[in-house]
């Protein structure tokens, strides 16, 4: 696969960001746990409708991609390396300066669906993308052809409307953004439409139909782990730091920190409460002189609401 970019940004110039970079191999891995069931879009959604139970997006429920990604492009690499002979090359995941999703979808890995992320019609859209930089001139593969037609699937169901348009997505309102990128405080407006989601947010990608196709990992390291799985709100939000670096270790939500993962547990709490939660009162009172007034704001606003609003939570498609 072949990338020599014309126009565009530093970002969009591989040669500029690793230079004598001459061609970019893309790489996509899927990361459905190997025991996902059957209809497994359905257990999801199903999930939003247990408010006191913490949800967490599919991909960081097993160990941290970033580390298993780059080792398997390294080794790739070198495989390269033993049938070509040395080559200048770099690997990247997940990194700020490569445009991955465009370089992927440039490169056939996929098409850009409407809400911006690649995906395949054998595979869907679960799947991590990656890339070797390279120092050798390989023939180019050429970008397929889209298949959303007329579906907007993943438009309706974006809880805060993220998707202002097919292709065009406003971070700022995404939930995934919101939960896991953004270091301050949630805007209000969108934190009882966050509902029990305390890590990312899977909608666009559960909406839509190709993810019938998509592809249950091999690799034992996307697994889910236990203290990740379905587990009360109140009960990770008791996590003492300690807790939640023990308990995140090798998992891409340590990357977020405690602070801001009590944040997002605060925010949740809040709307189980508003659905009717009584015990997620307790919860956030014992968080309510936390050192962080990040912490303490979020469990202030989830805490100001009395139970006279139970049942007045949006649903998971952000409805009332
Ligand atoms: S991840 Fe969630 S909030 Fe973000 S665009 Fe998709 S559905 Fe909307
Ligand atoms: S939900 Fe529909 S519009 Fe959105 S990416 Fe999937 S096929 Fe395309």
């Amino acid at each position: 696969m072949h990338y020599m970019a014309a126009h565009g940004t530093r970002r969009a110039r591989p040669a500029e960001l690793v230079p004598g970079t001459v061609s970019v191999i893309t790489a996509r891995m899927d990361y459905l746990p190997r025991d996902t069931p059957g209809e497994w879009q359905q257990v999801e959604f199903s999930r939003l409708d247990r408010p006191s139970e913490a949800v967490v997006s599919l991909y960081a429920r097993g160990r941290d991609y970033h580390k298993v990604l780059r080792s398997r492009l390294a080794r790739l690499a070198v495989r390269i390396e033993e049938e070509v002979g040395p080559i200048g090359h770099r690997v990247f995941t997940d990194s700020a300066p490569v445009l991955e999703a465009e370089l992927a979808a440039r490169s056939g890995q996929g098409w850009r669906g409407k809400h911006t992320l690649v995906l395949d019609r054998q595979g869907g859209s679960m799947f991590f993308l990656g890339e070797i930089y390279v120092d050798m001139a390989l023939p180019p593969t050429a970008p397929v052809t889209p298949h959303c037609g007329s579906c907007s699937a993943c438009i309706d169901i974006c809880p805060t409307r993220a998707i202002l348009a097919p292709g065009r997505l406003d971070a700022r309102r995404c939930i995934s953004y919101l939960t896991i990128e953004h270091p301050g405080s949630i805007p209000p407006e969108f934190r009882r439409l966050i509902g029990n989601r305390i890590y990312g947010c899977d909608d666009c990608q559960l909406a839509c139909p190709w993810n019938k196709f998509a592809v249950r990992s091999t690799l034992p390291d996307f697994d889910v782990r236990a203290p990740l799985s379905a587990r009360p709100l109140a009960e990770l939000f008791a996590w003492t730091e300690q807790d939640f670096l023990r308990h995140t270790e090798g998992s891409p939500i340590r990357r977020i920190g405690h602070e801001r993962w009590l944040r997002n547990l605060a925010v949740a709490l809040g709307n189980a409460l508003r659905a009717g939660d009584l015990a997620a009162r307790d919860a956030l009172l014992a968080r309510r002189e936390h050192p962080s007034a990040l912490v303490r704001e979020h469990v202030e606003w989830a805490l100001a609401v009395d139970s006279g609003d139970a049942g007045s939570a949006p649903d998971h498609r952000g409805e009332l």
